[in-house]
C-alpha cells in the first residue's frame, strides 16, 4: 500500500499550527516508506519492536530521531540505548532502572514518558494515577540520573464511545498538569497521546504529541520481519 502523502502534508500542516509535534509510526514497514516521508521532511518515527528499530536505525539516515513507543522488556533495553530519541513507553521502576543504567554505560542521558494506564482494557501496559504520582513525588526519579523524565504517555480505550475516549484523555491530561509541579525546571513538557483515530480528540484534551502509524503508512503488514 503506498504512503499516503497528502494525508501526511494535511496532519503535518494543522499539527504545526498547533505546535503539536509528530510521530509517523513506521511498524512493520519498509524502509523505502520511512524513506518516502523523510524526504518530504519527517525526521520523527514511532517503531515497537526492538530488532526492528534496531535494523532500521542501522539502514537509515542519522538524523531520524527514534522513537520506542511499544512495550520494552528490560533485557532489550541495551539494543536501543545507544541512539533512541525518546522512551514513550516506561511502566515500571524496574525498567526505569535498566534504562538508566544502559544509558549510564553509553555515556548518554535518554528521554523518558512514563506510561499511565488510562484504558479501560487490562491489557495495556502503565502506571495508575496513584503509583504515578507516588512515584514523582516520592523524589526517587531523582536517583536515575541518566534518565531526563519529559512527560506522560496513554493510550485510550479502542472504543467507539467518544466520550468514553475523551473522558481518559481529560484524565491523562489532568495527571500531566499535576506531575508537572514535580519538575520546577519546566523539563516535563511532553504529554503524548492520540493515534490514527483519535489524534483529534487528543489534541482538542491537550495533547502536544501525537503518534500516527495507519492513516500515514495504511494498515500494518503483519507479521512484521525479524520481530519474533
Ligand atoms: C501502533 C501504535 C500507534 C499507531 O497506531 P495507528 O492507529 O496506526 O495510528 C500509536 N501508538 C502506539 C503505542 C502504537 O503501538
Amino acid at each position: 500500500m503506498p504512503v499516503n502523502i497528502s494525508a501526511y502534508q494535511t496532519i503535518q500542516a494543522s499539527l504545526a499550527d498547533k505546535q503539536v509535534s509528530l510521530i509517523a509510526v513506521s511498524k512493520t514497514k519498509p524502509n523505502e516508506d520511512l524513506m518516502e516521508l523523510y524526504a518530504l521532511g519527517q525526521r520523527a518515527f514511532g517503531e515497537n519492536y526492538v530488532q526492528e528499530l534496531v535494523d532500521k536505525a542501522a539502514a537509515l539516515p542519522k538524523d531520524i530521531e527514534w522513537h520506542f513507543i511499544g512495550h520494552l522488556q528490560s533485557n532489550k533495553v541495551k539494543y536501543i540505548a545507544p541512539f533512541v530519541h525518546l522512551i514513550h513507553g516506561v511502566d515500571s521502576e524496574k525498567l526505569l532502572v535498566e534504562i538508566n543504567k544502559q544509558a549510564a554505560k553509553q555515556g548518554r542521558i535518554i528521554d523518558c514518558l512514563l506510561q499511565v494506564h488510562i484504558a479501560t482494557e487490562e491489557t495495556k501496559f502503565g502506571f495508575d494515577g496513584p503509583s504515578l504520582h507516588e512515584l514523582l513525588l516520592s523524589g526517587r526519579m531523582a536517583n536515575y540520573t541518566n534518565i531526563r523524565c519529559r512527560g506522560l504517555m496513554g493510550m485510550a480505550s479502542f472504543s467507539e464511545d467518544q466520550s468514553l475516549v475523551q473522558k481518559e484523555f481529560a484524565t491523562l491530561h489532568a495527571y500531566f498538569i499535576k506531575a508537572q509541579q514535580a519538575f520546577p525546571d519546566g523539563s516535563f513538557d511532553t504529554l503524548s497521546m492520540g493515534m490514527s483515530g483519535d489524534y483529534e480528540l487528543a489534541i482538542q484534551e491537550g495533547s502536544n504529541m501525537v503518534r500516527i502509524g495507519s492513516l500515514l503508512f495504511g494498515a500494518r503488514n503483519y507479521p512484521a520481519p525479524n520481530n519474533k
